[in-house]
């Protein structure tokens, strides 16, 4: 019933523990949610801040640059074809015209040079010498006729374009010295003399030239100084200088020629591909929304785009006059890359602005002012905060579930302890009544038989009386045990040591057992030489657990009826044993012989009387006086049990 109403107790209280528990990890589950929620939010707000600033800077970076360059066109110290910029980040400047791009190298209006070539009567005499030298194979009336072409020039190209006709015709009538001889003169005029492809007219000359392996280092040379001085190069004239450094370079007869011509093949190379897109470029400027006219640097209504494989961002300016605009084209890798040193870009930022490809939207765009352009931010970035905090509430809350578990299980041990002892204590409370039932109820049977007026015989009469005092000794032995318990569980149990004789008090307890024992027919081996010194013990202390072990053997010897006693010294010890050849313990219960209470569950110890309490006082006595109690035993087969005395005091 006891123990029903301590179970009930215990899930009541397990109910009380979890429930709260339940409550606790989920608010903690719902506070984590919402905390992430809070985080994205967070990140969010954050990540939109830093969009708005990198706008800022980026457009007041940009916008400088292209302050920079204008105020360098302006003040004369450069010239739109130079292709000499101020920043090295600057691909390409070209004027606007009529909201058409006109690229640097078209300077010379392919247009003007037109008609310059077709202006009468220069181009009749080119037409009659072009009919006699293709139509009529007539070469003599072909020369005749290119000269006077020659002669009327009026203008640089006029006479170049002559001059290089009339020496192709010379050098196909034979005359090659004539023919080179007019090569060499146009060969000699500026690059800025060019053809309606705006292509430098000494290039054709150089080109006939080196395939008559003539003037090898003056084209060399020549072109050298087209390179370094004459700015933007058309592509057509690029593709044509980049063969004609090539021919040097296989056919040059002279080391140091094929050298420099191959140092000159790397800008020329590197070029083409940057004319090339400034081609398409001017095609698709219409299509790109750029503002024209333009806005002056630094205006808010200043737009960059994203253009092209290369990636240039483009923009558009007007001149402080207010009638020049330009495109201007930087390289988007160079203006960008900066941004990841944090020496440049405001400390703090962690995303990467890059332009914004096809298919992919993870970024954040910059904003109609810079369209194309994305933030990207590092994934981990945001989210990692959150969930480190995530990691540390569900830590938490695991500590405080495992602190409110640990202490429902330390709890309930308490509990079920408590019950155990309950039990014990029950059990102890039938076992005493018995145990004192039994001897007080043969007291007063043979005290009741000697009080009668026919006394039984006197032999008779000392056998009752024997009886008598053999169970008033058990009854005082009992109750001597359960005082002690109590006074050890009082922490009252005092022990007054003093010199003693083993065999002595070894002696006194077999005797106090004799009339038992014999009544049992027990016989008792007892092997207790004298020279054992003394011991310091209290010795009614020792008497009474060598009494408890002797009750013992007798009581769980079973059939057998022979137990030994033995004294002995050991390694500064002194050792009484003793041995009954009975029902023995199991080895589970041996760790458990000396707690108070304890007697072992067997159906054969059921049947002996006993309170559980006897081992736990001798356990007591010994390990008080500074030993132990050592136990050893076979089932069926019969226990040992010994007391370990320090044959010195320890104090
Ligand atoms: P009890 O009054 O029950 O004998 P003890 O404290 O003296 O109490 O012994 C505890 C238990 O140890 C006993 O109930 C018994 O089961 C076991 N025990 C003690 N001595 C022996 C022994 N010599 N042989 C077998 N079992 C023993």
């Amino acid at each position: 019933m006891a123990s029903q109403h301590h179970r009930r107790e215990v899930i009541l209280f397990l109910i009380a523990l979890i429930l709260p528990s339940a409550v606790l990890v989920g608010l903690g589950l719902r506070m984590i949610a919402q905390e992430r929620v809070a985080a994205e939010a967070r990140v969010a707000d954050e990540w939109g801040t830093t969009v708005r600033q990198i706008r800022l800077d980026l457009l007041n970076r940009l916008e400088n640059i292209k302050r920079g360059e204008i105020e360098a066109l302006t003040s004369g110290s450069g010239q739109v074809h130079a292709h000499r910029y101020v920043n090295p980040a600057v691909q390409l400047i070209a004027t606007l015209e009529d909201g058409r791009v006109v690229l640097p190298w078209e300077r010379n209006r392919a247009e003007v040079v037109r008609r310059r070539l077709s202006a009468a009567p220069f181009a009749d005499w080119i037409w009659q010498g072009e009919r006699a030298e293709f139509r009529r194979r007539d070469l003599r009336t072909a020369i005749e006729c290119y000269g006077r072409a020659v002669e009327l020039a009026q203008h640089p190209a006029q006479s170049a374009f002559a001059r290089l006709s009339l020496a192709r015709v010379l050098a196909g009538a034979g005359r090659v010295e004539q023919s080179w001889a007019q090569y060499r003169q146009v060969h000699a005029i500026s690059p800025d003399i060019t053809d309606e492809h705006c292509v430098p007219m000494p290039l054709y000359a150089a080109a006939r030239l080196l395939d008559a392996r003539l003037d090898q280092r003056q084209v060399q040379e020549r072109l050298g100084t087209i390179i370094a001085d004459h700015g933007w190069m058309a592509p057509a004239t690029l593709r044509m200088v980049q063969v004609l450094l090539d021919t040097l370079i296989v056919a040059g007869l002279d080391s140091s020629v094929r050298s420099a011509a191959s140092e000159l093949r790397g800008p020329v190379a590197d070029a083409i591909p940057v004319t090339d897109m400034a081609l398409v470029l001017q095609h698709d400027f219409p299509s790109l929304g750029l503002r024209y006219p333009a806005p002056s640097p630094g205006s808010a209504e200043a737009r960059w785009v994203p253009y092209g494989e290369r990636s240039w961002l483009i923009s558009t300016a007007s001149f402080p006059d207010g009638v020049t605009d330009v495109l201007i084209a930087l390289e988007a890798r160079a203006v960008l890359a900066p941004l990841r040193d944090p020496n440049v870009w405001p400390a703090g930022h962690v995303g990467e602005v890059r332009v914004r490809s096809d298919g992919d939207g993870e970024g954040q765009l910059l904003g109609a002012a810079l369209p194309g352009l994305e933030v990207v931010f590092p994934r981990a970035s945001g989210t990692d905060v959150a969930a480190l905090q995530r990691t540390l509430y569900g830590l938490a809350l695991l500590l405080v579930v495992s602190i409110t578990f640990f202490g429902a299980f330390l709890v309930w041990r308490d509990v079920r302890r408590e019950l155990r002892l309950a039990d014990l204590r029950s059990q102890f409370v039938s076992s005493v009544s018995h145990e004192l039932k039994t001897p007080l109820t043969s007291i007063r049977m043979f005290a009741e038989i000697l009080q009668t007026k026919d006394p039984p015989d006197p032999r008779m009469q000392a056998d009752y009386l024997g009886t008598i005092v053999g169970e008033s000794e058990r009854l005082t032995r009992l109750l001597n045990n359960v005082l002690d318990v109590s006074k050890i569980e009082q922490d009252r149990m005092i022990y007054r040591p003093r010199p003693t004789s083993l065999a002595e008090i070894a002696h006194r307890a077999v005797q106090a057992l004799e009339y038992g024992l014999e009544q049992e027919g027990f016989t008792l081996n007892v092997d207790c030489p004298d020279e054992i010194p003394l011991v310091p013990v209290d010795p009614d202390a020792l008497e009474q657990a060598i009494l408890n072990l002797l009750t013992n053997a007798m009581k769980y010897s079973g059939e057998s009826r022979e137990i030994d006693l033995r004294l002995r010294s050991e390694n500064g010890y002194a050792v009484v044993e003793l041995t009954d050849r009975g029902m023995g313990i199991a080895r589970q219960d041996l760790e458990r012989l000396t707690e108070k209470f304890y007697r072992v569950p067997t159906s054969e110890n059921r049947h002996v009387p006993g309170t559980g309490l006897g081992l736990t006082l001798v356990d007591h006595m010994a390990k008080s006086h500074g030993g132990q109690l050592r136990v050893q035993s076979v089932v069926g087969e019969g226990s040992t049990f010994a007391i370990w005395l320090p044959l010195e005091s320890g104090e």
